[in-house]
């Protein structure tokens, strides 16, 4: 496989820095995951959501049918919307001249050899500042470092950067988190987190993104011609939360032939990631 051809996600880069053995099972082995009942539920949940809001966006309304079937879903799009009426209040005249705002807005960056996409939920450009908007449909997290950490913080704001006239300084992403943790719940009040941008963690992410292209490109080559992927959530003792776990418990533990491991998990249904 050529790494020009590639494209990755802020999903992959997250899977990638997590467990390449994982990413490798999954994008090059093409392993689906298992995927519970429950995980499609809220999946089928936040794609919904997402369409509403995009529809909302387009200004489209909903239809009867639609208002009849979700809704559930639509009460939350409108808590949602009446909770950042800044966010929404997007009327031309409401707006500084020039300004600009897209749903499901995509861009493409090449770096090393690997073309990094972004899908932004809400775009908001104007003069002086730029705005990424992402929706949760999950309850804001405690800890927030996890989230200053992962690859859809710093991918989304490293390409935009990179592909537009804005500096570092100018640019920012909130997440919006509009349900609740429980099962069904919908939190009473949607909650927000922003992340500034900074010349310096720009670099930063420039040095870990070439850092972690660069180990792909070693590890795929390895890959061509035998070799593995690395493993590394094995020392963090949380493999047998992995769904790859019986693979990889063979050639960890045992000279036996894996698949009377690997067979239990062909039982199961699976949908691709
Ligand atoms: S079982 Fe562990 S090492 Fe294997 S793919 Fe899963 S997380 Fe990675």
């Amino acid at each position: 496989m050529s790494p020009s051809l590639l494209r990755l996600s802020q999903g992959q880069l997250n899977l990638l820095a997590a467990c390449p053995r994982r990413f490798q099972h999954v994008h090059l082995d093409q392993l689906a995951s298992p995927v519970s009942s429950e995980q499609q539920e809220n999946m089928a949940w936040g794609n919904r959501f997402h369409l509403l809001m995009q529809q909302h966006e387009l200004g489209l309304p909903l239809t009867e049918l639609e208002l009849a079937s979700e809704a559930d879903l639509f009460d939350v799009v409108q808590s949602f919307i009446a909770a950042a009426p800044e966010l929404f209040a997007f009327r031309p005249a409401a707006f500084r001249p020039a300004a600009f705002r897209q749903s499901e807005h995509r861009r493409s960056l090449e770096l090393q050899g690997y073309l990094l996409t972004v899908v932004y939920d809400l775009v908001i450009l104007d003069a002086e500042h730029a705005q990424i908007l992402d929706w949760k449909t999950y309850a804001k997290p405690q800890n927030q470092h996890w989230l200053a950490q992962d690859w859809q913080t710093r991918l989304y704001r490293f390409v935009l950067a990179e592909t537009s006239r804005y500096l570092p300084e100018q640019l920012s992403m909130t997440y919006w988190f509009v349900r609740s943790s429980q099962p069904g719940a919908i939190a009473l009040q949607p909650q927000s987190l922003r992340f500034a941008y900074s010349a310096a963690e720009h670099e930063r992410t420039r040095q870990d993104l070439t850092q972690l292209l660069n180990q792909l490109t070693a590890w795929i080559d390895g890959y061509t011609t035998g070799t593995e992927f690395p493993r590394t959530e094995e020392l963090r003792g949380t493999c047998n939360l992995c769904q790859f776990e019986p693979r990889c418990q063979w050639d960890i533990y045992s000279s036996s032939n894996p698949l009377s491991a690997w067979s239990d998990m062909t039982d199961i249904a699976e949908v691709a990631i």
